[in-house]
């Protein structure tokens, strides 16, 4: 009964499994190229592939619900005579052990084929994540350029209409080339992977992290002021000052009506040279049509308000607890 009941929830769950990745192959199967930023062969070649993919899983969940609708009557048969005897007590110790021993062998049968089904899907994951790879910095985990850019251009399109623009923070550590030419080219790459880690947890639902380039970050912020994205970068900048033996320099722009992707960015680009220019570790604004460039100062103990004309300080709440930063 044990080993029926296992059997039981181990080929529900992988059907749900199979479901959710089946629906994603078909997805990325059905996706259609893009042409501003990919050549056509290399497009079609991918969604030949995912669509194999998609063609195998199919089939993977094909057989194994095959099974599963044989197998299921002969446990409900098992079950509603296990009630019965329950109920009468009028039970035959031999009896039950024959028909447990009826249901074993089809057990172990539907046993088998679900591993050669995972061995099957583990497979076809495989193939999936390349697709995964194709979007991912091998360095840092994060998203790439290329992602990055494709988020940019679709996000843009999606806020047109919005009245909350979408915000875009761009972060560049602080004289890095220092921490390579003095410690080597390795402790340069742990300090990029450590400050994607430690940004991570600062991301809300929506945002995305990507690595820009060399030491450049960007995080996108869809439906966020200029404002509201200028206390998360704030924050981001603080964590990074407590808990990098570095800095990072923040440039942060909001998408105005009619913004295109080049000039967000642009932007953003020029509020972190200006951030640069003010000595480092710190966040500037662009404000918009007007070029005007302002530097966020915290209005905190540790880091009292400059006199000089800058953005309105920022009430930040307090830094929730650090997130562990993943040391491998
Ligand atoms: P600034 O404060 O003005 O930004 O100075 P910086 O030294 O950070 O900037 P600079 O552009 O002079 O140097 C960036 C350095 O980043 C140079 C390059 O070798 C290094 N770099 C780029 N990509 C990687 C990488 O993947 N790993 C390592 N270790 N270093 C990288
Ligand atoms: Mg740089
Ligand atoms: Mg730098």
């Amino acid at each position: 009964m044990i080993l029926v009941a296992q059997t039981w929830t181990f080929s529900f769950s992988a059907t749900v499994l199979l479901a959710a990745v089946a629906t994603l192959a078909y997805v990325l199967g059905r996706r259609r190229p893009d042409r501003k930023t990919r050549n056509g062969a290399e497009s079609r070649h991918e969604i030949q592939r995912a669509l194999s993919v998609a063609q195998e899983l199919e089939g993977i969940t094909y057989r194994l619900r095959k099974s599963m609708a044989f197998h299921v009557p002969s446990i409900v048969k098992f079950n509603s005579r296990l009630k019965r005897w329950e109920q009468s007590s009028d039970l035959s110790w031999h009896e039950l052990c024959d028909r447990a021993d009826e249901l074993l062998k089809p057990a172990q049968r539907l046993s088998t084929e679900i591993s050669h089904a995972y061995a099957d899907l583990l497979q076809q994951m495989t193939h999936l994540s390349t697709f995964a790879e194709l979007r991912t910095d091998p360095l840092t985990g994060v998203r790439n350029r290329r992602a990055f850019d494709e988020s940019l251009v679709k996000m843009l399109a999606a806020h047109e209409n919005d009245e909350v623009p979408l915000s875009v923070a761009m972060l560049d550590l602080d004289h890095f080339k220092n921490i390579n030419d003095e410690q080597g080219h390795l402790t340069g790459d742990r300090v990029l992977q450590d400050l994607a880690q430690l940004l991570k947890p600062s991301l809300r639902e929506g945002d995305l992290l990507a690595r820009y380039g060399g030491e450049e970050f960007v995080v996108l912020m869809p439906r966020t002021s200029l404002h509201s994205a200028a206390k998360q970068a704030e924050r981001m900048r603080m964590r990074v000052a407590e808990k990098l033996s570095t800095t990072i320099s923040i440039g942060v722009a909001a998408s105005l009506p009619s913004e295109t992707a080049t000039s967000l960015m642009s932007r953003a680009d020029a509020a972190l040279y200006k951030a640069k220019d003010e000595g480092r570790d710190c966040v500037c604004l662009h404000e918009g049509p007007t070029d005007r460039i302002s530097t966020v100062r915290t209005n905190s103990d540790d880091e009292p308000a400059e006199s000089k004309p800058t953005a309105p300080p920022l009430n930040l709440a307090p830094i929730e607890p650090y997130l562990h930063v993943e040391s491998n």
